[in-house]
Formats: C-alpha cells, structure tokens, sequence
C-alpha cells in the first residue's frame, strides 16, 4: 500500500509516517499543496492522508480541484477544525473521512485500513493462489495451514503478484508500489527480493512459482516452473 501524506508540520508527519511504516505501508511525505500535486501526477497511490492549514493553501482546495478531475482515490482529512460546518465542508469536498487532531497513530491505521476495505478499496479480505492464503488485514502468508515467514518487502511484492495472480507485473509496478521517492533502491534488490521469495515458497511447498519475464516483469501463477 502506497500512501501519500500530505501534512507541513515536520513532528506530525514524521510521527505519521514512522507509525504507518512500522504497520507495512509505504509513505511519501510532502508539506505543500504544489508538492501534492506533483507527487500525484507522478506515483500510483492507493490512499492520500491530507492536511487542511497548508502553507500555499487550503487542503480543501486541492481536494476539490482533484475530485473535479475525476479522480478515485481515498482521501483522510487531518483536521484541527472541529466545527461541524467544516466537516461538512470537507465531506462535500470529496473526503471520504476525516480524523481530529491530536490523533494516536493506531486510530489513524484503523481509519486507513477501514477505507482500504471498501468495495473500491484495494484491501480485500484474502488474497488465493494456488494453495497460498494472503490475509491482507493481518498481513499474514499462509501455505495450506503453515504461516510463511517472509520480510516485510517480500511480502508486499508477493501482494501485488497474488492481486494480478495470472497477469504480468510489470517490474516499474512493483518498485513504484514498494519504495517510497527517498528510498534508495539498489540496481537488483527487487530481484533478490524476488529470489528470496521463490525460495521461500519453495521450501514451504508452495504450488504457485513466480516466473521472470525478462525486461518486462513478473508473474506468477499455481504450478509450473519458473
Ligand atoms: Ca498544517
């Protein structure tokens, strides 16, 4: 899950983003509506956590500029505003929740995965292939009844490989969704990642493999070689 945060002031959005690194997301972090709209236009997001008291603006602004545009994404409002008139104001905006300062980030991840559950959400329940069980909300691998272990990057790449199971990912998918903009991502760690994995999957007894397209991407799909 890729996360936009959208938030100027430095101790809150580091303590966001901390916390939400912490429970598997991936978060980018800008402080200004301009640098918002460029983020947008660049990464797939699955979410955008935004602040209304931007220095270049009101938040509110922005979400109706990106609602206009048609555009799906889940959107939480961070608000200071407690009047009633304002969160009417920023439901009609296209907010899909909103929560108050202060918050505990655990209220934040609650909010967050609850939006994700939507029927347009990205989280489901549970992930099949094969004989290989992803359990999305408790973030949980699982061969017949025996929990894989797994790293926390590989088991956001074998995510998105079971939600496109049959499908070819794309290489540039898979990174955008797994590093965040400062993150440094070495010439063949998506690979070892990858070979980590297969590895893992077989020793577990696995029937899905993963196979390379070179050039291209990966797959994966239940039983064969790869
Ligand atoms: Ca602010």
């Amino acid at each position: 899950m890729r996360i936009l945060l959208v938030e100027d002031n430095l101790r809150l959005s580091t303590y966001v983003r901390r916390g939400l690194e912490k429970e598997d997301f991936t978060v980018d972090g800008v402080g200004s509506i301009a640098d918002a709209e460029a983020a947008l236009d660049t990464a797939p997001y699955d979410l955008m956590i935004l602040d209304l008291g931007l220095p270049d603006g009101d938040g509110l602004d922005l979400l109706k500029r990106f609602r206009a545009n048609d555009r799906h994404l889940p959107v939480l409002v961070l608000t200071a505003r407690d009047g009633v008139d304002d969160r009417v104001k920023g439901l009609n905006a296209g907010a899909d929740d909103y929560l108050l300062k202060p918050f505990a980030v655990e209220e934040l991840t609650a909010r967050l995965r609850a939006l994700l559950r939507r029927p347009d959400g990205v989280l489901g329940l549970s992930l099949k292939a094969g004989n290989l069980t992803f359990d999305t909300t408790a973030r949980e691998v699982r061969v017949e009844s025996s929990l894989l272990k797994v790293s926390r990057k590989e088991m956001n790449v074998l995510e998105q490989l079971m939600r496109r199971a049959g499908k070819v990912v794309p290489k540039d998918v898979l990174e955008s969704k797994l590093y965040g903009f400062d993150e440094d991502v070495s010439a063949n760690s998506l690979e070892a990642h990858i070979s980590r994995l297969r590895k893992r999957l077989n020793q577990a007894g696995a029937s899905v493999s993963i196979h390379t397209l070179r050039g291209v991407g990966y797959l994966l799909s239940d039983g064969g070689d790869s």
